[in-house]
């Protein structure tokens, strides 16, 4: 590469591309609020860092290729690090994790600490994302924490560092006299979303990523609110390390520091360096640090770990590969920015940035219109993503995405592709606010959204064409008729022919109109006529949890189908005598309700009955006093614990609900009852101790 973009020459390239790295230097580490994606930025370093290659001239001590980080923010006290806090060097692909395994087993021979057919052992970590921190212990108190900055000073962010549980204030056993334990602040990510939900409830600032929350959250100027905040840390290495205990005083060399300092004694490795900071007490990643032996067993870690990495409660964005050996790495020794004994080997990137072309509705079983943005073709989590959801208008306004906009998109593991936020920088003058649609985009009905209610619905029911394929795939399902053989492509193409536009047309279906249907033979036609003739006679709550009634999951329908005993009792119930049966409040009652009062709703179950359908009422379980009886359990029973007393209850075909309420039969309350006690008194329901629930149930 000699030339960027427009003829420029190779030095007005990298000044350009230093500038704008530095730009998001800025951003990243001081703002905690990146403009591009990590996959944008690594982009801008390898053309900066080819650049450099082919015109070594170019390379200045100040480039962001020879540099760490960004420098530290005045508002904080400064930290000078006596040993640098260094980044990581990069592979993204096998090939530069093959010739990463090269570089180190030369170099280890020709210094003679590696046999010719010996390959070299590695210590192999999660690259955590979250923030680098150095934690100083000085006779095993904590007495000091900074953050990376530029790799020579950080922020003194000791005050901050205090309020992380996980970090211990005072080492455990025997510490040395200055102990600087180097690693990661991070944050859950489901820690990250319950923050994200609270920030945006009082309208403060929402995070895009877990590793930005961890960053502003630590980067606070106030301790007070970084205490508030869900913070962890694991420990991957040390610094400065100076009159080590006994048992470890081989480890380094007394007069220096850092790594690279390790002398010929006992265990030296980076392994056990890291045991024995667990040691101190100090949280070590020991479920998945690994040892490897050559690109090999480097290549099997990264594999094992990209395929539970979607299953991890935190971040990560690689692995790190570590020579072990703690002599090699000295041998190995630095480059400018980097330790050479050390590789990252990152995943595809799960953020990405590309434009909002479009944003468009979808309609869902109950209606629901979820805002789906269409977006220009981006690679990323390992696939093509050309949609993503935008889950609701309120979310849309709370992140101010406006179509046309640059949006940042992340794809983690199977989960849904979701638009995280807008880069406002990039918003073109004619970038568009989403408007919703007042029509279903699918049926033509009316959209509706209740007042208390984040979510728009299409209010066409049945008749629209999207809630009816969802209706069908979700009464065909398992916990509904349980018709074997009915998937997502068959009801699509039922649908869509017109064939099948009710749960009743379902029935009437002969073999010979499904052969010929996408995937459909002869034999698979007869399966299914069959299953769905099995489905004739289904229970009653089957069939009513099969209408997919808003509100209405397995455990109402059983509890109505219970009640009332017939179709045609539910669907003339009104609201007052559906609420009498225990657990169905106003809410579900109403959507009940409402829904039989649509007439086309009552239409299908007419078709029903006249294609045979005919749902078996439900006894309540037979022989016993306590059927559809609510009892509430308060304080401590003398014989009893609470499951074991719950458990008698249920199967004597009572109910235990969590609170008092009118609907309760009785309340059981034992030693120590609060408020419970006091509720089911002023409401007057029957109170029964230990002895009195035994009577009742016929046990004493
Ligand atoms: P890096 O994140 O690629 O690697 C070094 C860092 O890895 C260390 O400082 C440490 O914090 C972390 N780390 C996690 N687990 C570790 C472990 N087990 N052992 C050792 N270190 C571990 O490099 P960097 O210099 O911190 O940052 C560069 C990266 O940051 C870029 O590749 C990019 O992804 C991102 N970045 C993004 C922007 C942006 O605008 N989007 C800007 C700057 C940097």
């Amino acid at each position: 590469m000699s030339s960027g973009s427009g003829g420029e020459s190779a030095a007005q390239a990298a000044a350009r591309l230093r500038t704008e790295i530095e730009q998001h230097n800025v951003r990243y580490y001081v703002y905690d609020e990146p403009s591009v994606s990590d996959a944008e930025y690594d982009g801008l370093m390898r053309e900066l860092q080819a650049l450099e290659a082919e015109h070594p001239e170019l390379v200045t001590p100040e480039s962001p290729t020879q540099r760490v980080g960004a420098a530290p923010v005045s508002a904080f006290g400064s930290v000078r690090h006596v040993v640098p806090m260094l980044s990581l060097n990069n592979a993204f692909d096998e090939e530069e994790v093959a010739a990463f395994d090269r570089r180190v087993a030369d170099t280890l021979r020709g210094a003679g600490m590696l046999g010719p057919a010996q390959q070299p052992d590695y210590f192999c970590e999660l690259k955590l994302d979250g923030l680098a921190i150095s934690l100083r212990y000085e006779d095993g108190r904590l007495v000091q924490a900074a953050t990376r900055g530029d790799g020579q000073t950080g922020e003194d962010v000791t005050s901050n560092i205090r309020t992380i549980k996980a970090i211990p204030l005072q080492l455990k056993g025997a510490a040395p006299r200055v102990l600087e334990v180097r690693g990661e602040v991070l944050m859950n990510r489901a820690d990250f979303e319950k923050l994200n939900e609270a920030q945006a409830r009082r309208d403060e600032k929402v995070f895009v990523n877990p590793r930005n929350a961890a960053a502003g959250s630590l980067r606070q100027l106030d301790p007070r609110i970084t205490a508030k905040r869900p913070l962890r840390f694991f420990a991957y290495g040390w610094g400065e390390v100076h009159g080590l205990p006994g048992a470890q005083s081989g480890l380094f060399d007394e007069a220096s520091a850092g790594a690279e300092q390790a002398s010929q004694l006992p265990e030296k490795s980076h392994g056990a360096m890291l045991e024995w900071l667990a040691s101190l007490g100090l949280p070590v990643n020991v479920l998945h640090n690994h040892r490897a032996t050559g690109a090999e067993g480097l290549m099997a870690f990264y594999a094992k770990v990209g395929a539970m990495r979607a299953n991890l409660p935190y971040d990560i964005d690689g692995v790190v590969y570590k020579v072990d050996s703690l002599p090699a790495q000295k041998v190995l020794g630095f480059v400018a920015r980097a330790p050479r004994f050390a590789l990252a080997h990152k995943f595809a990137a799960e953020e990405a940035t590309t434009t909002l072309l479009d944003i468009e509705v979808q309609v869902g079983r109950t209606g629901a219109i979820t805002p789906v943005a269409r977006l220009k073709p981006v690679f990323v989590g390992g696939v093509t993503v050309t949609n993503a959801t935008l889950h609701n208008e309120d979310e849309i306004r709370r992140k101010d995405v406006r179509i046309g906009d640059t949006v940042i998109v992340r794809r983690a593991g199977d989960v849904i592709p979701e638009v995280l936020a807008p880069v406002l920088e990039k918003r073109p003058s004619d970038a568009r606010e989403f408007v919703m649609p007042t029509a279903c985009p699918v049926c033509g009905s009316a959209i509706e959204r209740l007042e208390d209610e984040t979510i728009a619905r299409c209010t066409g029911g049945l008749f629209c064409g999207a809630q009816r394929k969802q209706t069908l795939w979700h009464a065909a399902s398992r916990k509904a008729l349980d018709i074997e053989g009915l998937g997502e492509k068959l009801v699509d193409q039922l649908v869509d022919s017109g064939r099948v536009k009710t749960l009743a047309d379902l029935y009437s279906l002969r073999p010979l109109e499904l052969v010929g249907l996408d995937r459909m033979g002869q034999k698979s036609a007869d399966n299914l006529v069959a299953a769905i003739d099995k489905a004739r006679a289904p229970g009653l709550a089957r069939l009513l949890f099969a209408l997919g009634i808003r509100h209405v999951g397995e455990t109402t329908a059983r509890d109505v189908a219970r009640h009332f005993g017939s179709i045609d009792a539910i669907m003339d119930a009104d609201e007052d005598a559906l609420s009498s049966v225990p657990d169905v409040g106003p809410v579900v009652a109403a959507s009940i309700r409402h829904f039989f009062a649509e007439q086309h709703n009552r239409d299908v179950i007419e078709q029903l009955k006249a294609q045979g359908v005919n749902p078996v009422a439900e006894a309540a379980p037979q022989g016993t006093t306590l059927a559809g009886k609510t009892f509430v359990l308060t304080g401590t029973l003398p014989n009893w614990t609470r499951e074991e007393a719950s458990m008698h209850i249920q199967a004597a075909g009572g109910k235990v609900s969590g609170s008092v309420s009118k609907k309760t039969a009785y309340l059981v309350a034992g030693e120590d009852s609060g408020s419970k006690l006091a509720k089911a008194q002023e409401l007057g329901v029957a109170v029964l101790d230990e002895d009195g629930l035994k009577a009742l149930l016929g046990m004493s």
